[in-house]
């Protein structure tokens, strides 16, 4: 197992903003686990990834972050201590899965905010039709980049006459493993 235990786990509530609903912690271990950073990029679909530092950060769906360095992991927006000692739970025991099947995984060095928002709407059908609700193209570009919506949320796109650029767009995030928030 790459990380077996965890030395010390600080749970505390941001000093910038006391009044915030929301707490901070640091796991800190003497393991490291940088051998498994771009598996777990891969896996996961890490937000943006240092690869010189090794250090990665993961955007959870409803706000919360996860940041892993060699030997420390950063939580950012649990609500209480419960769920911040459970998020700490579920991330080592991703880290340390996902190490394991390393074998039968592509690292990935890339991560989602290399994603360039006028790369993604020049893939769009640029009609501004607002049928996906946002007021123009240029809107869903920018929200989908941060994967708080999908390709099936702009039905033009699934027209045939948009085939080629559907087909580039798709091939376009995944070269930087892009994933919805909320995907399984
Ligand atoms: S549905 Fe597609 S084409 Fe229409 S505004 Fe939204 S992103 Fe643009």
């Amino acid at each position: 197992m790459l990380l077996d235990r965890i030395e010390n786990f600080d749970i505390f509530r941001p000093k910038m903003d006391s009044t915030k609903e929301v707490l901070h912690a640091i796991a800190t271990f003497t393991a490291d686990i940088s051998p498994a950073l771009p598996y777990v990029n891969a896996e996961l679909g890490g937000w943006d990834y240092d690869q010189a530092n090794q250090v990665l950060l993961l955007k959870l769906s409803d706000g919360k972050w996860i940041t892993l360095h060699p030997q420390k992991i950063a939580l950012r927006g649990a609500r209480d201590m419960a769920e911040a000692q459970a998020l700490l739970t579920w991330i080592k025991a991703q880290i340390n899965d996902i190490y394991e099947r390393r074998d039968h995984i592509t690292p990935r060095f890339a991560s989602q905010a290399g994603l360039k928002v006028i790369e993604i709407l020049k893939l769009l059908p640029m009609t501004n039709c607002k049928v996906c609700g946002y007021a123009a193209c240029m809107a869903y570009a920018a929200a989908l980049r941060e994967g708080e919506i999908s390709l099936k949320d702009c039905p033009p796109l699934w027209e045939e006459k948009y085939r080629e650029k559907r087909d580039k767009l798709q091939a376009y995030l995944e070269v930087f493993g892009w994933r919805a928030l909320d995907a399984e």
